[in-house]
C-alpha cells in the first residue's frame, strides 16, 4: 500500500462560531489563505447584500420565496433565523468541497451547529470569544456597515450567542487575530490526524506488521 493512501481520510466539517464582531470572518479568511486543504461553505441567506459583498462568494443571496423552496426541497443541512433573516448551509456546497478532497469550514451560529451535530456527530466545533464586551462593541462600531440599531441588537445577541460556548469542542479568546488564526489552524491540523478519520490506516498497519 502506498504511504500516501494510508494518509487518506474523509474531509471534516470544521465549524467556527462567535458573536458578530469577535473576528471570526477575518480568522476564516486568514485560515483559507494559509491552508489549501480547507474551503468555505457558502451559505444561502435572505439578508440583503452589503457593500463589498459578492453573490455566490460571500453568500448565495436569495429571497424568501426561494429560501422556502430550498427548505421544501431539503437542500439544507441546517438552517436558522439570525437577526431577523434566514441563513442555511447547503448540502450541495458541503459535498462540493468534500468531493474535492478538502475540509469544509462553516461560519454558522450556535443553532446551526446544534443541528449539524445531529446530522454528523463527527464535526469539529470551535467557539471564538472576544477579549471583552467593550472590545466587541468597539469592533462593531468601527465596522460602520450596520446602523446603531443593528449594533445594539447585535450586542444583545452576542450575550445570547456566548451563552452557548460550552457546547463547543474548543474555545479561543481572540486577543490577536494572527495568534488566533494559528490556534484555529493547529486544531484543524491535529483533528486531521485523528485515527478515527483515517480509514485507510487499518490497511496500512495490517501490511506494515
Ligand atoms: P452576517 O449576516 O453578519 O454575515 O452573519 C450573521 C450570522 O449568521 C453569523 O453569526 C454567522 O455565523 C451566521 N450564519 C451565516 N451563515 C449561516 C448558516 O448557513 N447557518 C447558520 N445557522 N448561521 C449562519
Amino acid at each position: 500500500m502506498e504511504i500516501a493512501a494510508a494518509f487518506q481520510r474523509r474531509g471534516l466539517l470544521y465549524v467556527l462560531s462567535s458573536p458578530s464582531g469577535a473576528g471570526k470572518s477575518t480568522i476564516a479568511r486568514m485560515l483559507m489563505a494559509s491552508d489549501d486543504g480547507v474551503a468555505m461553505s457558502v451559505s444561502a441567506t435572505t439578508r440583503p447584500i452589503r457593500d463589498g459583498e459578492t453573490d455566490g462568494e460571500d453568500y448565495h443571496f436569495v429571497d424568501d420565496a426561494r429560501f422556502d423552496e430550498m427548505v421544501a426541497n431539503h437542500e439544507f443541512l441546517e438552517w436558522a433565523h439570525v437577526f431577523g433573516h434566514r441563513y442555511g448551509t447547503l448540502k450541495a456546497e458541503v459535498m462540493k468541497v468534500i468531493e474535492g478532497g478538502r475540509d469544509v469550514l462553516l461560519d454558522i451560529d450556535w443553532q446551526g451547529t446544534q443541528q449539524l451535530k445531529q446530522v454528523d456527530p463527527d464535526i469539529v466545533r470551535v467557539f471564538i470569544l472576544p477579549p471583552s464586551m467593550a472590545e466587541l462593541e468597539r469592533r462593531l462600531r468601527n465596522r460602520a456597515t450596520d446602523s446603531v440599531e443593528v449594533i445594539r441588537r447585535r450586542m444583545e445577541r452576542a450575550a445570547a450567542e456566548i451563552s452557548h460556548w460550552a457546547e463547543y469542542d474548543y474555545v479561543l479568546i481572540n486577543n490577536d487575530a494572527e495568534k488566533c488564526r494559528e490556534l484555529v489552524h493547529n486544531i484543524l491540523k491535529a483533528e486531521r490526524l485523528k485515527a478515527t478519520r483515517r480509514v485507510f490506516l487499518h490497511d496500512f498497519v495490517r501490511e506494515l506488521v
